[in-house]
């Protein structure tokens, strides 16, 4: 038996960082065989964060500059274009074309064209993608500056239209998916729409919530059973489909599961 095979499930977007105690939070994701990938939301967090997941063999660190930060942070700007010539896991960049965040929306485009270029630049790239009220202008930004033999883009809690949806798989596009998705009638028909072999799963941990706490990256191991009743197929069938999808991305980027 390989290590790959222990792993029981994977948090493609977890904020790591902001639980209350992170090297707790790696080890326990250790303990519970859980692979995570841990977006971070400033390019100045991404250093202490790579410190922390060091030693993890399955929580690994991606370098961010979330699009709701973009406003006090866009000077780290080229901070993150440095990182990413130093780290193949990219996450939170993307764009929020919410009411609050419409006064940087200018702003966040530029922070998510340059991150995209300078991904596809140094190729083997993965990128953790926000595109809340902003689907579309995500896809153009994706469709314009990626090559996807080079970078591969996985939307996080998509909430666009099926349309949008649908131009995002032509585009290649993988989506993460998480419980508050799972638990929504919007969401549960976004996710019907993605082919088996382009889904993920995620926590978004600490945002979204489980059972009235925080969630955390072992609760993925819970999401399986919803989405096989979705898609009306064995639940090891969905495990085995999470791990193929999970570790042919992680491996896209230069990481494999093996001691
Ligand atoms: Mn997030």
């Amino acid at each position: 038996m390989t290590d790959e095979s222990k792993i029981r499930s994977f948090d493609f977007h977890c904020h790591v960082d902001l639980d209350s105690n992170p090297p707790d939070l790696i080890q326990k994701c250790e303990e519970y065989q859980v692979a995570v990938l841990a977006v971070t939301t400033t390019p100045k967090a991404w250093s202490q964060n790579l410190e922390w997941t060091r030693g993890s063999r399955f929580v690994h660190a991606a370098v961010g500059l979330h699009p709701e930060l973009v406003g006090e942070r866009f000077s780290e700007i080229e901070l993150l274009e440095q990182h990413i010539a130093d780290t193949h896991l990219v996450g939170e960049v993307g764009l929020d074309g919410s009411s609050k965040y419409r006064n940087v929306y200018f702003k966040q485009k530029e922070v998510f064209e340059r991150a995209l270029i300078a991904a596809n630049k140094h190729g083997g790239r993965v990128i953790s993608i926000h595109s809340r009220k902003a689907a579309r202008d995500v896809l153009r930004a994706i469709e314009r500056h990626i090559d996807r033999t080079r970078v591969l883009c996985v939307l996080h809690w998509f909430s666009g239209s099926i349309g949008e949806l649908r131009e995002a798989l032509r585009l290649g596009c993988y989506f993460s998916v998480n419980s508050s998705m799972l638990a929504s009638k919007g969401g549960t028909k976004l996710i019907e729409s993605i082919p088996l072999d382009r889904l993920l799963t995620e926590t978004d941990s600490p945002f979204v919530k489980v059972k009235g706490r925080p969630s955390t990256p072992w609760d993925t191991v819970e999401l399986v059973g919803p989405i096989s009743e979705l898609f009306g197929l064995p639940s090891n069938e969905i495990s085995e489909t999470m791990w193929r999808n999970s570790t042919n991305i992680f491996q896209f980027a230069g990481i494999e599961f093996s001691s």
